[in-house]
């Protein structure tokens, strides 16, 4: 029995469901896991979570398709990007295939959490994982927890879509050879500082630049940018220290196979902002959020939202992603994984 919640305005906050996936990694290897019932965990005050930080997560979702299956959107890009996040926090890594065997028994035994179709809610996963043991010298926990928690979500936007506005950060996100492309949570940590100040200066997010010139756009604190020129390219920026978003490879595959649209993967220079005709972030949470206007000091940057609130071609690409992945327009293959 589906649980009786307010879907539409759950908000994205986090409500424990019935079961959760554990995994210990001791003696140098993983033991079989379980699913079990307590949200809480107990652990030392030494351990390396605590100490150095070491923890690295995921983010994806779980739907209601249109003929009433639950599904996950590629999970497999989730399990590799968890492996890489590992590897460079010297956290063991965790199999991709039981990643997502992991991800899959999780949503199947809270399947009465996954919110309806046409809600606009989902159910958000988050795999992560923590140095479990006590460290105090500064080195890797021996024994680390892989976990999968779920929990349902409202629609990002309550109450519609709304064009966001960003201000360049003076502070800078990721440094050069950094831990900018793994899923770390030190990379949040610090970030908190620079969005409460957007928020207070009632910004909804930050653009960050490169770390090393400061000249060229790379990504928000948790979403990856889309940007469509006057002429009707899709423009990705490439960074070595961009997050790589599943959600913005998805909608360039889309842009390509699915909309016949030309695109382009390439570093952007700041100072190409005023060619773009539209902007999007892209990431698990909204799919893309448009952007209305980029403030830089006492410059303004604005793009167009005519299409009820979002560019014309950011429309068509959120149209046709969120479509394949409600199941109402055929998936290419493998990107679609069915729970039930
Ligand atoms: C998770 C994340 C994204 C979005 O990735 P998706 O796989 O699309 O959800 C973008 N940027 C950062 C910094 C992230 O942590």
């Amino acid at each position: 029995m589906k649980k009786n919640l307010d879907w539409e305005n759950i908000g994205f906050a986090y409500r424990p469901t019935d079961s959760r996936f554990v995994s210990m990694y001791t003696d140098g290897k993983w033991d079989e896991g379980a699913m079990i019932a307590d949200p809480n965990v107990t652990i030392s005050e030494s351990s390396g979570v605590f100490q150095y930080a070491q923890t690295c997560f995921e983010g994806m979702k779980a739907y209601t398709t249109e003929d009433g299956h639950t599904v996950i959107f590629r999970p497999d890009l989730n399990a590799e990007r968890m492996m890489t996040s590992c590897e460079r926090l010297c956290l063991p890594v965790y199999p991709k295939e039981k990643f997502v065997d992991a991800v899959v028994r999780t949503v199947r035994a809270n399947l009465d959490w996954v919110p309806p179709y046409g809600s606009g809610a989902s159910l958000y996963i988050r795999p992560f994982m923590i140095g479990y043991s006590p460290v105090l010298g500064v080195s890797a926990a021996k024994d680390a927890m892989f976990r999968v928690f779920v929990s349902p979500v409202g629609p990002y936007f309550k109450g519609g879509i709304r064009p966001l506005k960003l201000k360049v950060s003076e502070y800078d996100r990721a440094a050069p050879r950094g831990t900018g492309d793994v899923k770390a949570g030190l990379n949040y940590a610090m970030s908190l500082h620079a969005i409460e100040q957007a928020h207070h200066e009632s910004y909804d997010e930050n653009m960050y630049l490169d770390s090393a010139t400061r000249t060229k756009v790379e990504e928000t604190g948790g979403a990856n940018f889309l940007f469509v020129t006057r002429d009707g390219t899709v423009v990705t920026p490439k960074s070595p220290t961009i997050l790589p978003s599943i959600t913005r490879r998805s909608l360039m595959v889309v842009a390509k196979d699915y909309l016949g649209l030309k695109c382009e993967e390439r570093e952007v220079p700041f100072a190409e902002l005023p060619e773009m005709a539209e902007c999007g972030l892209c990431g698990t949470a909204a799919v893309i959020s448009p952007v209305g206007s980029v403030v830089d000091g006492d410059r303004t940057y604005t793009f167009d939202t005519s299409a009820d609130n979002m560019g014309p071609t950011v429309r068509k690409l959120y149209e046709t992603l969120t479509g394949i992945q409600m199941g109402r327009i055929p998936a290419p293959e493998g990107w679609i994984c069915r729970v039930d």
